[in-house]
């Protein structure tokens, strides 16, 4: 069944109703009719059928068959600081993360990272990082979309990591290694994994780190590129929190 993303507040009572782009793929790309079924999302992890009733020019109402809880969700929340890498890679961090069941991305720029955007192409690239979230996760059947933040720079990121409940830096010259790390993450915890960039931390970043209370890992004895590190530890977590049987 074809799923969509809503706003919770298009949802009153048991009625919903799908309004934008929505509108004119259920009408003209799956050309569906009153009495066909949609499952909508509303993007906190409770999942919708969705009995489709009157077509109106833009918008479609729809009655709420059954909800349920989604059961898609990772569950812990992940945040992949990445830090800003060259190309279109960040697109493919962004889609193949939200597969893995990240929560959000926050790029950040480091001393060695290489890629410079003002204000207005960075507004421009997370507008297009948050739209392929919605698609990735629209795709993989996820409850949630992930948040991808602006780009911030190196300092703030040390500032900003204080909110959550683990931090690590991934580090190619050694640290912990991952599934130690990982033993003492409870479920409903605040995650956050920083990347990297190409030519990787300085050692003076990874002190500034370790000195705000990081934990360095370690993801195991082959270097990554860049785009690759935050995936690998994703499809870790997912084998360290059961998700994978
Ligand atoms: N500067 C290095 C490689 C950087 S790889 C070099 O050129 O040799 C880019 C980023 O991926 C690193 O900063 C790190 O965060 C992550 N990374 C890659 N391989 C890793 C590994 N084996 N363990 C931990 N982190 C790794």
């Amino acid at each position: 069944m074809q799923r969509y993303f809503i706003e919770a507040d298009s949802i009153k009572g048991n009625r919903i109703i799908i309004t934008g782009d929505d509108v004119h793929h259920i009408r003209t790309v799956l050309r569906s009719n009153p009495g066909e079924k949609v499952l909508c999302c509303d993007s906190r992890g409770t999942d919708y059928i969705v009995h489709l009733e009157k077509f109106h020019a833009d918008a479609i109402e729809g009655r709420i068959e059954t909800s349920t809880p989604s059961l898609s969700e990772a569950p812990i929340h992940i945040t992949i600081a990445q830090s800003l890498p060259k190309g279109d890679k960040m697109d493919y961090v962004v889609q193949k993360g939200t597969e893995l069941g990240a929560s959000a991305f926050l790029p950040f720029m480091s001393q060695r990272t290489v890629v410079k955007l003002n204000d207005k192409k960075a507004e421009k690239r997370v507008e297009r990082w948050q739209r392929i979230a919605k698609e990735a996760a629209e795709q993989s059947h996820r409850g949630k979309i992930p948040i991808v933040h602006g780009p911030i720079p190196w300092k703030q990121l040390l500032h900003d990591q204080a909110s959550f409940d683990h931090v690590w830096i991934a580090y190619e010259k050694g640290g912990e290694a991952l599934t130690a790390a990982g033993r003492d993450i409870e479920h409903g915890d605040r995650l956050l994994i920083i990347i990297g960039p190409e030519g990787g931390f300085t050692d003076e970043e990874v002190s500034e780190a370790e000195e705000a209370g990081m934990t360095r890992v370690s993801l195991g004895p082959r270097i990554l590129r860049t785009e690759t590190a935050g995936l690998a530890v994703l499809a870790c977590l997912m084998v360290i929190n059961g998700e994978v049987g």
